[in-house]
Formats: structure tokens, C-alpha cells, sequence
């Protein structure tokens, strides 16, 4: 039997009206599980409107009203943490633990939010000129929009609508159809933490959506999260259309490893970044830049540890990594496999060949050694759990390969010279960057965001960025007539 699942407008589930739906399955198994309405341009007309009445309200509640709203969120969430991992491991696959990992994330951004009290005070200049006050102040802007990957299911729409909310404006979420569920939890978690409806709206849908959502006059700024294609795609035509646009792109994270480095320690946070969530995370390392005669000794460290690796369905204790999002992106990693293998790259452990469930989509770790950067695994994303190793003669090898690549995310290095560390964190070309550490994620109180094609716009996301980003700033130049020469009686003394 498979759910059907819904929209969720005005504060309750909204069954699709398109006659569209997409089916969901349950990657572990291969099978479908449900099937989820896709939203035609009526619908979205429909949930802005829901949304624009209920901004008009919510925009103007006090601090303190949006905060306690925040707060209960935060509760509910972390009391009810084990059944929306459960959800995110049925539809995405990912381990429980990883699932559990990701709602704990996205818990930092509602923390940080429960702050905007003091994250909203504005700057005030006393006397700016004679008898005149200036001061700023942030006014939300009204209903917003969030357009999401199937990668983290809650973590990545927590790091749009903590703040999007906590500053006053009505959030649209548009998920991915893929893994759709959870989407609908975190709604009912608002109710239940008393958002007044329609501040949360839950709009499912694929490309008919999308575009819808970049036209609709009534949304003035679109999140969005996803492949560098459709970022660059969702920036242009939300810009053209006079939105404000933050788009998050694609990512190929390297790591660069130096001789001196610790071997055992390097290896770990490899694996751990390379193959954790199937290597399906914007954050994850897929290619080890290997300086000198490090690498025997890292493609070594990293090929013992990979049997090790328990490949099963996510749900199942014990498990390392689970299967892959569809059979069709299984089908396209494998593919990777393949041809880095006929371009010349050594294919030290494959994937392919691995003991895995039958069922589902499953495919085990791929390491590859004497990657080039000509090869199409170096080229492309391949989101999949594969490791390219290049070897490199020197630091600066390694520094001005990272260096032209398009993508920029994140990039770690591993070694013991502080003096090396300094310099990698000071000239290379990404947005967040590693020292000895797996997945340089950003703490909440920071914003998220990478470089050059990695990311469409100016602002980072969540953090202080997020905030300025649901937010438009106002000064206010005020002067006021002295009481001691008004004309009108104000009941007290006129002289000072
Ligand atoms: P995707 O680009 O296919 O989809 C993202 C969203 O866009 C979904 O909601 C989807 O419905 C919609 N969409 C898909 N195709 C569209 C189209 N042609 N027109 C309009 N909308 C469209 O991405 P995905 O496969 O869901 O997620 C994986 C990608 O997201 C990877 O490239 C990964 O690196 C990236 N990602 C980046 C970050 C980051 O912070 N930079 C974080 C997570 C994921």
C-alpha cells in the first residue's frame, strides 16, 4: 500500500488538485511507498495567497510572540528527533544515525534563530546632527520561498525557515519530490508549536513548481539548494523576475594531504567524508589531492579500512552506508566506475563488485588511484561513494589544482605545519575550508556557502547572512521639536 502524500496549506494537509503526482520509494528496497501530488501554477497561487494573509499578521507579532513560537519549535523537534529520523532512512536511505546527525544540524539553525530578538537590534546615532536621531531597523519581507534537495530532507529547509520565519515572513517549502515526507512532519511540528497557519506552507512539486515560484509576483525572495544547472537556472530566472535569489550549487571537495601528515588520521576523516551518506552531501570529500610520496601510504590507509564498511538498508543497526537515492543515480555512479577505468585511473577497490543487498540501490565504496584531471570523475559531480586520488609532486601542485576547479565549496587539508595550514586557509579559492578536520560545516552562528559555481548570488546561507537575507533594512532620520519652545501646553515647566 502505498501513502499519498500532500500539501500542506493554510495550517492543515492539502490534497493536490493538478492530477500530478510522482512516486516514492523506499531505496533500500526498491519499492514504492507512496506517491506525492506535484503542484500545478493554481496551486502555488493558491498557497501565496494563504501565505500573503498570513505574513500581514506574523510580520507584525511581537519578538517576543515569534520567539516563544521558536522556542516550542525547538522542543518539539528534539522530542520527536526519532521518528523523523525513521521518516528521512525510509525515503532517503541514509543511515539512522546520519539521519539523526542531520536533524541535529538543522536544531542549531532553530537555536540561533530563538535569538532574533537580539540578531534584529538595529544601530541608533543620538544627535546625528542637531536635534536629529538616526536608526535602522530590519523588516521582513513578506512571504518567502525555499527550494530544497533530496540530500538532507530537514536539515537543509531548517536552515531556510528558522530564520525566514523568526523574522517575520511567511515560508513556502518546496522539497524534493524524492524523499517528500519529511517535509510534512516539520510542518505539523509547527502547528503543534502554535505558528499561526499558513506561516509554514508545504508546496511539493518538480519543474511546473519551480517556475511557478519564480514568476509568482507575490514571493520576494527564493532560497534554493540543489545541482549547479538548476542553481544557476532558479538564480537567473528569480533575479530577471526582481527576487532576491540565494542559490547553492553543486560541490568537488578535495582534500589535500600532505607528507607530513597523520597517516591513520587523514584515512579516517577521508572515508568518513568520502563515503558517509553514500557520499550523496554537498560537504563530501571526493577527491584525496595526494602531495608527494604520501600516497601508497593513503590510497593503502583508506583500501584497508573500506571492507570494513557495512553496506545494508539504513534502518538496520550497525550499518555504514545505505543505498543510493534511485536505481537510475546508482546506475550513473556505476557508470563513473567504468569510464574512469578506461581513461587510465587504477580502480583500487570497486564498487561494482562489492557484496551488497540485491535489492534497493545499493553499490559499494569505489576507490580510484592515478586520477587525472582530464578524467570525467575528476570533471564531474558524481554524488556516489567514490574517492579519486590524484597524486601531486608539491603543495602548489595541489593549491592550483583546487584552485581551478569550478566548483567551491568546501576543501580540507591534512597536516602538522601550522605554517602550510595558514597559507591553504589564506589562498585557496573556496568558501569553507578544513584544517585535520572531515566536513568543514559551518556552525549555525555562521553562514554556509561556497564559491564560483558553487554558489549564485551574495549572501551565504543561514547565520548572520540568513537573517540580513529574510530581511530588508530601513533608516529612519527623525527630528523631533524641543518640548521647552512647543507652542502647545504639554502640562510641564519650559524651562530646562
Ligand atoms: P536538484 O538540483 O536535482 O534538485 C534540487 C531542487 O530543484 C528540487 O527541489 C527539485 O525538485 C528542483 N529541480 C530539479 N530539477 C529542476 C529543474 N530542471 N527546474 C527547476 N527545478 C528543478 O538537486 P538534488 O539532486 O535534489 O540534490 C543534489 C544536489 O544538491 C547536488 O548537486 C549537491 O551538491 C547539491 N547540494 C548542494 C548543497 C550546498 O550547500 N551547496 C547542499 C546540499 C545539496
Amino acid at each position: 500500500m502505498t501513502t499519498r502524500i500532500t500539501h500542506w496549506i493554510d495550517g492543515r494537509p492539502m490534497e493536490g488538485t493538478s492530477g500530478r503526482t510522482a512516486p516514492v520509494h523506499d531505496p533500500a528496497t526498491g519499492r514504492q511507498t507512496g506517491e506525492v501530488d506535484l503542484a500545478s501554477r493554481q496551486e502555488v497561487d493558491v498557497a501565496v495567497a494563504s501565505a500573503a494573509e498570513a505574513a500581514r499578521a506574523w510580520g507584525a507579532a511581537s519578538l517576543s510572540q515569534r520567539t516563544a513560537v521558536l522556542f516550542a519549535f525547538r522542543e518539539a523537534l528534539h522530542q520527536r528527533a526519532d521518528e523523523l529520523a525513521a521518516i528521512i532512512t525510509a525515503e532517503h536511505g541514509k543511515v539512522l544515525g546520519d539521519a539523526a546527525g542531520e536533524i541535529a544540524r538543522g536544531l542549531e539553525n532553530v537555536e540561533f534563530a530563538t535569538g532574533i530578538p537580539e540578531l534584529l537590534k538595529g544601530g541608533y546615532s543620538q544627535q546625528a546632527s542637531t536635534g536629529v536621531d538616526v536608526y535602522s531597523i530590519r523588516q521582513p519581507l513578506g512571504v518567502v520561498a525555499g527550494i530544497t534537495p533530496f540530500n538532507f530532507p530537514v536539515m537543509v529547509p531548517l536552515w531556510m525557515c528558522a530564520n525566514a520565519i523568526a523574522t517575520g515572513n511567511a515560508f513556502i517549502l518546496k522539497p524534493s519530490e524524492k524523499d517528500p515526507s519529511a517535509a510534512l512532519f516539520l510542518a505539523q511540528l509547527w502547528k503543534d508549536a502554535g505558528l499561526p497557519d499558513g506561516v509554514f506552507t508545504v508546496l511539493h512539486g518538480d519543474k511546473e513548481a519551480v517556475d511557478a515560484i519564480l514568476e509568482h509576483p507575490g514571493i520576494a525572495a527564493v532560497s534554493f539548494v540543489g545541482s549547479t544547472p538548476v542553481a544557476r537556472y532558479v538564480y537567473e530566472q528569480g533575479t530577471s523576475q526582481g527576487k532576491r535569489v540565494q542559490a547553492l550549487g553543486g560541490a568537488k571537495n578535495h582534500a589535500l594531504v600532505l607528507p607530513d601528515a597523520d597517516i591513520d588520521m587523514a584515512a579516517d576523516a577521508v572515508v568518513s567524508a568520502a563515503y558517509g551518506a553514500a557520499g550523496e552531501r554537498c560537504m563530501a570529500l571526493s577527491v584525496a589531492v595526494a602531495v608527494g610520496d604520501v600516497a601508497d601510504a593513503l590510497v593503502d590507509a583508506v583500501a584497508v579500512r573500506l571492507p570494513k564498511l557495512k553496506v545494508a538498508a539504513g534502518c538496520e543497526a550497525d550499518t555504514d552506508m545505505g543505498p543510493l537515492i534511485t536505481r537510475e543515480h546508482r546506475d550513473r555512479v556505476a557508470g563513473y566506475i567504468g569510464a574512469g577505468a578506461q581513461a587510465g585511473a587504477t580502480v583500487v577497490v570497486d564498487g561494482r563488485e562489492a557484496d551488497v543487498p540485491s535489492e534497493g540501490y545499493f553499490l559499494g565504496t569505489t576507490l580510484l588511484d592515478h586520477v587525472t584531471p582530464e578524467m570525467t570523475v575528476y570533471t564531474d559531480e558524481i554524488f556516489g561513494p567514490v574517492l579519486s586520488v590524484v597524486r601531486v609532486e608539491t603543495f602548489e601542485d595541489g593549491l592550483e589544482l583546487i584552485n581551478a576547479n569550478p566548483y567551491a565549496n568546501g576543501t580540507a587539508i591534512f597536516t602538522r605545519d601550522g605554517g602550510a595550514a595558514r597559507r591553504f586557509q589564506n589562498e585557496v579559492q573556496v568558501g569553507m575550508v578544513g584544517v585535520n578536520v572531515p566536513i568543514p560545516v559551518p556552525v549555525a552562528y555562521y553562514s554556509f556557502g561556497g564559491w564560483k559555481d558553487s554558489l549564485f548570488g551574495d549572501t551565504h546561507m543561514y547565520g548572520p547572512e540568513g537573517v540580513s537575507f529574510f530581511t530588508r533594512g530601513k533608516v529612519v532620520t527623525s527630528r523631533w521639536p524641543d518640548p521647552a519652545t512647543s507652542s502647545v501646553d504639554l502640562g510641564f515647566p519650559r524651562t530646562r
